[in-house]
């Protein structure tokens, strides 16, 4: 018997559909729950997915663009605001992308593996050893 999509914990016999944004454009799926509780948990998910997907590939291409304008400047210029300031900086921004946003991070597959909920934790917890490991390298330039 399929295990819960979302906490993974106990076995689920009874499905429910999701729309959920694909590559390109939204598609149908059952997923399997085990409680009511799971059921809107997944389905809460599922909602805040289909808002960060589009986010992420907003906020990835303003990042990339940051990020390549400031290695220019760092290239031309040769000032060490960049390795110590900058990189952290927008390190420790995505960090706090992952933390904000854990559910638009990946495809639902990678979220199915592992359970819902508990790859959400993951990333919220990369998230914050991202901005502990951006904090420590502003602390060593100091
Ligand atoms: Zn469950």
């Amino acid at each position: 018997m399929a295990r819960c999509a979302y906490c993974k914990r106990k076995p689920a016999d009874q499905r429910t559909a999701v729309r959920i944004i694909g590559k390109s454009k939204k598609y149908t799926r059952e997923l399997p729950y085990c409680s009511e509780r799971c059921k809107q948990d997944l389905h809460s998910f599922i909602d805040s997915h289909n808002h960060a997907v589009p986010r992420f590939k907003n906020i990835l291409m303003i990042w990339t663009v940051i990020f390549f304008g400031a290695l220019l400047v760092q290239l031309i210029t040769g000032n060490p605001l960049f390795k110590y300031i900058i990189t952290p900086a927008l390190a420790a921004f995505i960090g706090l992308v992952f933390i904000v946003y854990p559910s638009g991070f990946m495809e639902l597959k990678y979220y199915e593996r592992v359970g819902i909920k508990w790859f959400s934790l993951y990333v919220r917890i990369t998230g914050f050893i991202i901005i502990g490991a951006a904090a420590s390298i502003v602390l060593q330039a100091y």
